[in-house]
């Protein structure tokens, strides 16, 4: 298990569309090796999630949650360790929601993004069984984050409103600005 590096905005490596985990690599020991990889490279960062294309890895591969409070969210509804490999999502009603995010791709910043407020997600777990949610809020909008790395789409690229566009440390005096998520 190792932290990898997080590459930033401006690489193309990040707005590559990721490629399907082909079905003989669900349950091998490598995936095992790459998912335990993000697991520490998002704890060592303190996000809360991380898709492959962030590491440099061309796969349809994303992990968020943390089964515990969110310290940098305190508010935020709790989200189970999810390890999610190929994900559809799909959007349930027209309602969109705004709502402020970071990215560890994009340190130091945050912008408001409108997400859908409700989706359904689909995908499997690196044993190769499936997940299959309905979710909401706050959890609904990691996972369209995490996933919008997938087809090479960073959250700044869905800021409408670049006058809520900007620092952390300026639009958020008093957070931890040494991470974001
Ligand atoms: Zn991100």
């Amino acid at each position: 298990m190792a932290v990898r590096e997080i590459l930033k905005m401006g690489d193309p490596r990040l707005l590559r569309v990721a490629q399907p985990v082909p079905e003989q690599a669900i349950g091998s020991d490598d995936l095992h090796r790459l998912v335990a990889d993000m697991l520490d490279t998002m704890h060592a960062a303190h996000g809360a999630g991380l898709a492959a294309p962030q590491i440099g890895v061309d796969l349809q591969l994303v992990i968020f949650g943390s089964g515990q409070p969110n310290p940098r969210y305190p508010e935020a509804p709790v989200i189970p360790l999810t390890v999610l490999l190929n994900p559809v999502i799909t959007a349930l009603g027209q309602e969109q929601e705004e709502g402020w995010e970071g990215c560890l791709s994009v340190p130091g910043l945050r912008g408001v993004v409108p997400r859908w407020q409700r989706i359904r997600y689909q995908g499997l777990d690196p044993y190769g069984d499936s997940v299959d949610r309905t979710v909401d809020g706050f959890h609904a909008r990691v996972v369209q984050h995490e996933c919008d790395h997938l087809i090479g789409v960073l959250y700044p690229m869905r800021v409408r409103d670049f006058s809520r566009f900007g620092f952390t440390e300026v639009l958020f005096p008093g957070l931890d600005a040494a991470s974001d998520d």
